[in-house]
């Protein structure tokens, strides 16, 4: 093994410097480990001023969790770099990263942590909305609408389980049930039961003023008012710098799409790679992905332990042994 290369190369480099790659860099720089953070800075919850259910962090700013974050992770030592990751190749040994920028990077292990983009329903004024008054997680926003006159707007068969979710947050549910299809009649009676209201004409477009909401317009000219809307856009992992790699995967349930598989510590089917947050698990909050991104980085430090105490015997031996 050529020992110079060693040298330069990092412990562990972790792509995405949002709340799950920051956590596992967090682990592994409190391990020692040599550790490279790349991040393209545009983390999933930028749209949102405020972020709720995130324990000692009730209502902080998003960015603003990310750096103290990126400082304390900084002050083990991790290197973070603003950079974007085009492509890994398979070494035997390692990994090399390819950057953006044209360089290379080479490590011995790699946490996957890059987050997904929400690709939104096509409707004049929900994407400007979107982390204001457009919103799709009811345990993050929910309370701030609570007994509001709610929208959902269904965009997959997952959107039902949503509709009944907001139900939990007010009595005064609307369901525009034009992206489910033919509603089944037995979730139909189940919806009116709970006094969830359903409008089946296409929505058209949302009306309100600057951020705020307050109306949905429908293809059949009704108007009907609210104060919020949730809905769901298509998570897109960004993993397409694995390509090549052949990394198991795994098709969600309800149309969500298909994503890496990781076991419960994050390893994927490569021996060097691991993945955490959003990146493997849409429906993933901050304080899920801080937690995945943690056991991430304990593994791979785990797994590196395991790998010096083997080049050491290794080295140790007399070539004869070997
Ligand atoms: C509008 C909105 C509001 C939300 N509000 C809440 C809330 O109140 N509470 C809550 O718990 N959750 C909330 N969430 C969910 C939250 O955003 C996610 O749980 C969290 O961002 C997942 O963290 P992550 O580290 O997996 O991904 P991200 O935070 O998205 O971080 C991924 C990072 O990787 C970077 N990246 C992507 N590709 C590359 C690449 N090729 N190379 C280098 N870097 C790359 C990205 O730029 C980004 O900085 C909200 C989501 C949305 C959309």
């Amino acid at each position: 093994m050529d020992t110079a290369n060693l040298r330069s190369r990092w412990d562990a480099i972790v792509i995405g410097g949002g709340a799950a790659g920051l956590s596992a860099a967090l682990l592994l720089g409190r391990a020692r480990r040599r550790t490279l953070v790349l991040d393209a800075g545009s983390p999933r919850n930028r749209f949102a001023a405020h972020m709720h259910g995130v324990l000692g962090n009730e209502g902080a700013p998003p960015l603003d969790l990310l750096r103290r974050g990126a400082e304390e992770a900084a002050g083990y030592g991790v290197v973070l770099r603003t950079a974007e990751a085009v492509a890994v190749r398979d070494e035997g040994d390692g990994l090399m990263v390819a950057l953006d920028d044209g360089s290379e990077e080479q490590s011995r292990a790699l946490v996957v942590a890059a987050g997904i983009t929400d690709d939104l329903p096509s409707i004049p004024g929900l994407a400007e909305r979107w982390g204001t008054s457009v919103l799709h997680c009811p345990y993050c926003h929910g309370w701030e609408v609570r007994d509001g006159r709610l929208a959902v707007l269904a965009t997959s068969p997952a959107s039902l389980h949503q509709a009944k979710m907001v139900r939990q947050w007010s009595s005064d549910v609307v369901l525009f049930s034009h992206g489910l299809g033919s509603l089944d009649p037995v979730e139909e009676r189940r919806l009116r039961a709970r006094g969830v209201q359903i409008v089946t004409s296409p929505v058209a477009e949302i009306v309100g003023d600057e951020s705020s909401v307050s109306g949905i317009r429908t293809a059949d000219g009704a108007a009907t008012a609210v104060d919020a809307v949730f809905t769901g856009g298509r998570p897109i992992p960004h993993d397409g710098f694995l390509d090549g790699l052949e990394l198991a995967r795994i098709d969600f349930p309800h149309g969500l799409g298909s994503f890496v598989q990781v076991d419960p510590a994050g390893r994927t089917s490569h021996p060097r790679i691991w993945a955490a947050g959003n990146v493997v698990s849409p429906m993933a909050t901050v304080p899920m992905s801080i937690g995945a991104g943690a056991a991430a980085g304990a593994a791979v430090n785990g797994a590196l332990v395991e790998e010096d105490f083997h080049l050491a015997e290794e080295s140790s031996l007399a070539p004869a042994d070997r």
